[in-house]
C-alpha cells in the first residue's frame, strides 16, 4: 500500500462509487467493532481499504493494535507509517506493544520486536529497555545480558537505577551469578531492591550463607528482605535460624506479610515451635488471613507436625473452603498421630462430598489402614487408587503397603510384594519390612532386609543398631559383636542425635551426651529421681542399643545421655504439671528411650509426644500410640 493511498483517507470518495452504494455513515469505534478485530497485516489492509473507501478518518484505527498486528512481520514499515500519520508519539506506541508482549505468555515476542525497532532505527528510551529486560528475565535469557548491558551504556542510561536493577536481575537469573555480582559491586548507587534481588537469587540457588552475609551488610531492609532470608533458611533446612531471624524482624517492628507467615509457620513445623506457631496463628487471624487457603493449609501442617491434632482440626473446620491439600493433610495427620479411625471417617466424608482424592490422600488412607490393622481394606484401596482414580502408585504408597503387611505379621506376603514392585524399593520400603521382622522376631528375613538397606545406604548407623537389637533379643551375642565389627570396618560413624523442645517460645536443642546446658545438673538430678521410680515399675535399661565396645556400666551411662531423654526431662522441669511435653528428634527414637518414656508418662502423669524422623509417638498412661511398632 502506498503513502498516497494513505493520504486519500480524508479525500471524498469518487462520484461513481456513491451512485452504487448508499452514502456511508461516519464510523465511530462504538458503532463498528470491525476496526478492532484485525489480527494480521492482511486483515488490517482490508480494513484500511474500507476506511479509504468510506472516507472514514484514519484516527479510528486503534494504533497500538496496529503495532502489535504488524510489529513482528515484514509489514513493520507499513505500521510505522500508519503510526506517523496518526501523529501519536511512535516510541510510546511501540513501548506499549513491547510491554504487552513482555507480560504475555510469549515474552519472546517482545525481544523480537525490540530487534525490529533497532533495525528500523526507532528511537529507544529507558522504558523500551526495561520491557526488554523484563521479557528476557521471563524468557530465561533469549538475549545475552551483556548485549543489553552494552546498549544501556551506549544509550546513556547508565545511571538509571531501575534499569541497572533489572540488569542485575537478568544476570542473576540467566547468566553466571558472577556477572550479577560484578555489576552489583560496581554500581555507584544501590537501593533496597538491588539488595533484595541479590538475596532472593542467592536463596534460589541454595546459597543461603552468601545471602545471609549480604543481608547483614544491607544498609536498610524491608519486609521483602527479611522474608526472602527467612524463606532461604526454611528451604535449606535451617528452621531454627529462620525462627531466630523472624524474632529479630519483629523487634524491628516490621509487619509480616502472607509469604512471611507461610515461611515462619513451615519453620515452626520443622522444629515443633508450637508457642511461636500459635502466636503467628493469632497474628494471621488479626491481619485478615483467617480464610487465606495457603496460610490455613500451612497452619494445619504446622499443628499436625507439632502433634496438636485438635488445633489442626479446628483450623480445618473454620477455614471455610477446604482444598484437597487440606483434606489430605488432615487424613494423613490423623493417621500418623495414631488416630486411624478418625482418618477413615474423614476420608469417607470427603468421598461423600464428591471430592476427588489425590495421591497424598491415599498415603494418609493407607497409613490409617496400616495403623488399624485393616489389611483387606488396605489391599482393596491400594488396587482402587489406580483402577478407579487413575493414580499411579508412588514409592510412598508401596512403602505404606509393606508397612501394612509387616505390621500385621504377614512378612512373607510383604517380601513377595516388594519383589513384585514395578519400581526399585527404597530404604523406607525395606525399613518397613525390617520393622515387622523386629516385632515378629524373624531374624532371617531381617538379615535380608538389612542387606538391601546397607546396599542403599551403607553409612546409616540406624540400621546397624536395629540389627544388633534383633540379635541381642535372640541372645545371639556373637552376631552382635559381628555387627559392631562390621560397623567399624565400614567406617560408619554415628550421626549425633539431637532433640529440640520449645519452652515459653524459646527453642532448646540437646545433642547426645550434652553437658553444656545451663540446667545440666538439675536435669541429671531429676533423671536419677525418676529412674528410681521407673525401675520400681519394671524399667530395665536396654544396653543393646549402644553399639560401642565399652563396659556395661558405661553403656548405661551412655543411654541416659540420649538427646530425647535430656529434652523430655528438661521439659518436665520447666513446664507446669499437666502440660504435654513435645520433643522433636532428628533420628529414629531408640528402643530404650521408647521403653523409658512409656513408664515415665505413667509416673509423671503427663502426655509425652516425640516426633522422630518418620512418625509420632504419643506416650500416655504407660502406652505409646505407635503400639510399639515403628
Ligand atoms: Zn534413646
Ligand atoms: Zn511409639
Amino acid at each position: 500500500m502506498s503513502l498516497q493511498m494513505l493520504s486519500l483517507t480524508s479525500s471524498p470518495v469518487p462520484e461513481t462509487h456513491q451512485q452504487n452504494h448508499p452514502k456511508p455513515t461516519p464510523q465511530t469505534p462504538e458503532n463498528n467493532n470491525l476496526f478492532y478485530t484485525f489480527k494480521s497485516p492482511f486483515e488490517l489492509k482490508q480494513i484500511h481499504a474500507q476506511i479509504i473507501k468510506t472516507s472514514t478518518s484514519l484516527f479510528i484505527l486503534p494504533i497500538s493494535q496496529v503495532a502489535s498486528a504488524c510489529g513482528l512481520t515484514s509489514s513493520f514499515p507499513y505500521a510505522q507509517k500508519l503510526i506517523h500519520l496518526s501523529g501519536k508519539p511512535e516510541t510510546v506506541i511501540w513501548n506499549s506493544c513491547m510491554k504487552a508482549f513482555a507480560e504475555s505468555d510469549s515474552p519472546k515476542n517482545a525481544i523480537r520486536l525490540f530487534c525490529q525497532l533497532c533495525e528500523y532505527d526507532v528511537c529507544l528510551d529507558s522504558f523500551s529497555l526495561s520491557f526488554l529486560l523484563k521479557a528476557c528475565v521471563k524468557n530465561l535469557g533469549g538475549l545475552d545480558g551483556r548485549i543489553i548491558h552494552g546498549l544501556i551504556e551506549k544509550l546513556g542510561f547508565r545511571s538509571n537505577l531501575f534499569l541497572e536493577n533489572s540488569l542485575v536481575h537478568l544476570y542473576a537469573v540467566c547468566g553466571g551469578f558472577d556477572d550479577a555480582r560484578q555489576l552489583f559491586d560496581k554500581m555507584s548507587e544501590r537501593d533496597v531492591v538491588t539488595w533484595n534481588i541479590m538475596i532472593t537469587q542467592l536463596v534460589k540457588r541454595g546459597n543461603v550463607d552468601d545471602a545471609f552475609r549480604l543481608f547483614n551488610m544491607m544498609p536498610e531492609r524491608n519486609v521483602r528482605s527479611w522474608t526472602s532470608m527467612i524463606m532461604g533458611f526454611v528451604q535449606c533446612r535451617k528452621p531454627k535460624e529462620a525462627v531466630d531471624l523472624f524474632t529479630k524482624m519483629e523487634e524491628e517492628k516490621l509487619c509480616p506479610n502472607e509469604v512471611t507467615v507461610v515461611a515462619v509457620l513451615a519453620a515452626c513445623a520443622d522444629i515443633g515451635a508450637l508457642d511461636l506457631g500459635k502466636r503467628i496463628h493469632e497474628f494471621s487471624n488479626k491481619s485478615g488471613f483467617k480464610r487465606n487457603i495457603r496460610i490455613c493449609n500451612t497452619l494445619i501442617d504446622m499443628y499436625i507436625k507439632c502433634g496438636c491434632i485438635e488445633a489442626a482440626r479446628s483450623v480445618f473446620e473454620e477455614m471455610g473452603k477446604q482444598t484437597i491439600v487440606s483434606w489430605s493433610a488432615m487424613i494423613q495427620g490423623l493417621a500418623i498421630n495414631g488416630n486411624g479411625e478418625e482418618a477413615l471417617k474423614l476420608f469417607y466424608k470427603m468421598i461423600k462430598l464428591r471430592i476427588k482424592p489425590n495421591d497424598v490422600t491415599f498415603i494418609g488412607l493407607l497409613h490409617a489402614f496400616s495403623h488399624m490393622g485393616m489389611v483387606n481394606e488396605g489391599r482393596e484401596y491400594f488396587a482402587s487408587m489406580s483402577r478407579d482414580y487413575g493414580i499411579v502408585p508412588r514409592i510412598e504408597h508401596y512403602g505404606c503397603m509393606v508397612d501394612l503387611l509387616s505390621r500385621a505379621g504377614l512378612l512373607t506376603e510383604a517380601r513377595e510384594f516388594i519383589k513384585n514392585m514395578p519400581i526399585k524399593p527404597n530404604g523406607v520400603v525395606w525399613g518397613a519390612l525390617l520393622g515387622g521382622c523386629r516385632v515378629y522376631k524373624n531374624v532371617e528375613m531381617a538379615e535380608e532386609a538389612i542387606k538391601h538397606l546397607l546396599e542403599l545406604d551403607p553409612l546409616n548407623d540406624g540400621y546397624y543398631v536395629v540389627l544388633s537389637n534383633i540379635y541381642a533379643e535372640a541372645k545371639r551375642w556373637e552376631d552382635v559383636a559381628r555387627v559392631r565389627k562390621l560397623m567399624r570396618d565400614n567406617g560408619v560413624k554415628k550421626t549425633p542425635g539431637s532433640s529440640m523442645i520449645s519452652v515459653d517460645g524459646v527453642v532448646h536443642e540437646f545433642v547426645a551426651g550434652d553437658e553444656t546446658h545451663i540446667q545440666c545438673e538439675e536435669i541429671k538430678r531429676k533423671w536419677e529421681k525418676l529412674l528410681e521410680q521407673m525401675k520400681a515399675k519394671g524399667y530395665v535399661p536396654n544396653t543393646s542399643v549402644v553399639l560401642l565396645d565399652i563396659e556395661e556400666s558405661e553403656k548405661v551411662r551412655f543411654l541416659y545421655g540420649h538427646s530425647e531423654k535430656l529434652a523430655v526431662v528438661f521439659g518436665l522441669i520447666n513446664t507446669v504439671k499437666g502440660t504435654t511435653i513435645r520433643v522433636m528428634k532428628n533420628l529414629r527414637v531408640c528402643e530404650d528411650c521408647h521403653a523409658a518414656f512409656k513408664v515415665m508418662s505413667e509416673i509423671v502423669d503427663r502426655e509425652i509426644v516425640v516426633r522422630d524422623r518418620s512418625r509420632f509417638h504419643r506416650f500416655k498412661n504407660g502406652v505409646c500410640s505407635c503400639k510399639d511398632y515403628w
